[in-house]
């Protein structure tokens, strides 16, 4: 039998120098993670294709003919060998940038070739460049009846003797070593059935060394269903024993609630806003755990569902803490949920980084000892000596922001884990809803509150600044005010703080004081700099906020109507969303002014266009996915503990479905996999556990 486990360099062909390469290089460890290093695609070397049958969809081709004329042509970089490859239907260049001697020998023009490589076109003329030749035996072809898998690799593993056909032949090497009982089975019997799944032990051989295409494909989709599946497993089970842990009980609605909603609720709750209350509630009388997310889209009212649900521990006994991802969110939240809760005498704490001394000892204290029911904060809120007397709620803020990790710590911060209610604005697209957030229930808030004007965005380039300008000032003219981001993506990138501080010189010109006030915030002022100037913006006193990304979650000023972002190009889709999201807080008409370079990029042109055409997040948050993929996406890094090597959470959507639903079916018959058919799925489970813990300390 083989053991999985075995360090890699002890496989045959590989050795204490490439395993050492392999470990550093790809972080392949053990002969398991060699396994699971699935190629990319496979060469079909068996087929031939005539000149007149190739089509732009296809990629890497054989193609069997003759060669000549090869000629050095054009200068420098663009240096050339170019030779005319010709079969019975036609003709088509092949090109060569460097090694031209060599190829010059190589070429005879009385014989026939195979010639191998991938296909491009240019003024719709096919070429190939650096093709892979061969002087044609017939024999040849018999040989290669097989796919040739064609693993990713590096230039330095090439240059180390590692390419793409030496990692097949040692992952041949393995696969020709196992037998069935050394890949024992995962998938139940039933699962494989009615999926029509090959074995796992013919997957991982088919995967690697497939004899057909029809192979290659039934391997893949098995991979690809098994990685789903399993997460699914994973976090499904999760959701299911967040419902059955025990959870305190709010059955009370008692005079904090009914109180504030009758005497103090500034406005009319929207039908969508009573709905989620509706359901928080439910969640919170039922005896378990809560683990809910409320999704709407900024603007849509959150903090309000928020504050109310905080109402609800208080009038059970039981204090509640609402967690923001920064200082200025803090401080906005803190400023409004006091004004709207002192009229009740009701006390609101702030807890933050920069509350320090004894002014945060005395925080600590109340929260201990439970005079203080409520209190708003950053990270702070998370740390240990934040102790609560009898914490019943934590809300957190932008979850996005935030990982799964934090939501665990909060967990701890009773001996009955407190309910959990956590809200975003970056709509989450679906494929994440069933994934990152898939142990969550989720609540929508799908409606704004009344009377909003949809904003209008508009797209110019640096040449018409100066009308842009004269919008603006129009606006601050009607009393309105405005915002100006600049992008700053890496808080140390010394060169944006010098745009951003141009840009505030040139801003303070177009509008000179003392006509025009303007103020400054960014990450790093510190705390009491940027919250005055944040303060001066909040309370009217400036007209204009020049500003980066710092402002970009949940700041609420309803009377700035016109949101300009410099560079638009480098902001990514949901970060666009969220800074538009700052404006149309109010009745007025607001804008979005999105200034871009006079020259765009095809992907930069697509999400501005995307921002002009749509102002449901929903929307954008799917293209944003799909343009960026999931890896990059907010909130999705966390998605990488779902181990998918082969899957792909936005291509594979429609496996993703149904391997939910296959893992919903299995869980709710038996969630503890204690059925003698599911003891495979179990076995493997910990199995994997084992081997990450066993990865990790290697
Ligand atoms: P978000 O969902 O982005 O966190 P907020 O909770 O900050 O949104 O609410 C945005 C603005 O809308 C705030 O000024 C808030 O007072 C106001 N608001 C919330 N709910 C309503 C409502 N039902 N009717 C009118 N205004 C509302
Ligand atoms: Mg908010």
């Amino acid at each position: 039998m083989v053991d999985l486990l075995t360090p890699i360099e002890y496989l045959k062909g590989v050795g204490p120098q490439r395993g050492e390469l392999l470990r550093n290089e790809l972080g392949m460890h053990t002969f398991s993670d060699l396994l699971e290093y699935y190629p990319f695609r496979y060469e079909d070397r068996s087929k031939v294709v005539a000149v007149r049958e190739l089509t732009p969809q296809m990629e890497y081709v054989q193609l069997k003919g003759y060669i000549r004329e090869p000629q050095l042509v054009g200068e420098g970089k663009a240096r050339r060998l170019v030779a005319q490859f010709r079969d019975e239907t036609g003709s088509i260049e092949l090109l060569w940038f460097q090694g031209a001697n060599w190829v010059r020998k190589v070429i005879k023009s009385d014989a026939e070739f195979l010639v191998y490589g991938k296909v491009a076109y240019f003024n719709g003329i096919p070429n190939i460049s650096h093709p892979e030749l061969e002087e044609f035996a017939p024999e040849a072809l018999q040989d290669k009846l097989k796919l040739q898998p064609v693993y990713s690799t590096s230039e330095k593993l090439k240059a180390k003797g590692l390419s793409s056909k030496s990692i097949a032949k040692i992952t041949k090497n393995l696969v020709d070593m196992l037998e069935a009982r050394d890949l024992p089975e995962n998938l139940p019997v039933w699962v494989r059935d009615k999926y029509k799944l090959p074995l796992r032990y013919e997957t991982l051989k088919y995967i690697h060394h497939p004899v057909s295409e029809q192979q290659a494909q039934q391997a893949k989709r098995r991979l690809k269903f098994e990685e789903l599946f399993i997460a699914q497993l994973r976090i499904c089970r999760l959701k299911i024993r967040h419902h059955k842990s025990r959870g305190w009980v709010f059955d009370r609605v008692g005079d904090w609630f009914n109180g504030f909603y009758k005497e103090h609720l500034p406005f009319e709750l929207t039908n969508a806003q009573k709905r989620v209350i509706r359901e928080v509630r439910t969640d919170l009388r039922s005896g378990h755990q809560m683990n809910r997310l409320v999704q709407g889209d900024v603007g849509s009212g959150k903090t309000m569902v928020a504050l109310l649900s905080m109402l609800m521990a208080l009038d059970n006994g039981f204090q509640a803490c609402l967690m923001a991802p920064t200082e200025i969110l803090a401080q906005q939240h803190y400023a409004s949920i006091r004004q709207m809760l002192e009229p009740m005498g009701l006390p609101v704490a702030i807890l933050t980084g920069t509350v320090k001394g004894a002014a945060r000892k005395q925080v600590l204290r109340s929260l201990a000892d439970g005079s203080v029911p409520i209190v708003i904060g950053t990270h702070a809120l998370l740390e240990d000596t934040v102790v609560f007397q009898n914490l019943g709620l934590a809300v957190i803020d932008e979850q996005h922001r935030f990982g799964v990790a934090q939501r665990a710590q909060m967990w701890k911060k009773n001996r009955i884990p407190p309910h959990v209610l956590v809200m975003t604005a970056t709509p989450i697209p679906r494929t994440l809803a069933m994934t990152v957030y898939g142990d969550l229930d989720v609540s929508v808030i799908d409606e704004l509150p009344p009377g909003r004007k949809p904003i209008q965005t508009l797209h110019r380039s640096e040449m018409y600044r100066a009308s842009v300008m004269d919008h603006v000032r129009r606006e601050i003219a009607k009393g309105r005010q405005i915002y100006i981001v600049y992008p700053l993506i890496d808080e140390s990138e010394k060169m944006d703080y010098e745009s951003l501080y141009e840009g505030y010189e040139q801003v303070k010109t177009w509008f000179p004081e003392p006509d025009y006030r303007i103020c400054i915030v960014h990450g790093k002022q510190d705390a009491t700099e940027r919250e005055q100037n944040m303060d001066r913006f909040v309370r009217g006193l400036a007209q204009i906020l020049v500003a980066t990304t710092v402002i970009e979650v949940g700041v609420n000023v309803p009377n700035a109507s016109v949101m300009v972002i410099e560079s638009t190009e480098r902001f990514g889709l949901s970060q666009l969303h969220q800074l538009r999201g700052r404006v149309g807080r109010g009745a007025e008409q607001s804008y979005c002014i999105l200034l871009t370079g006079n020259k765009l990029s095809n992907e930069s042109r697509e999400r501005v266009q995307t921002m002009v055409a749509t102002t449901d997040g929903f929307v954008i948050a799917e293209k944003d996915l799909q343009m960026r993929g999931p890896g990059d996406l907010e909130g999705t890094r966390q998605s990488g503990a779902m181990n998918l090597k082969m899957a792909d959470i936005v291509n594979d959507y429609p496996i993703l479905e149904v391997a939910r639903d296959t893992a919903m079916e299995l869980l709710e018959q038996d969630i503890e996999l204690e059925k003698p058919e599911n003891a495979c799925l179990k076995a493997f489970l910990s199995y994997q556990h084992h081997k990450n813990h066993w990865s990790k300390i290697s």
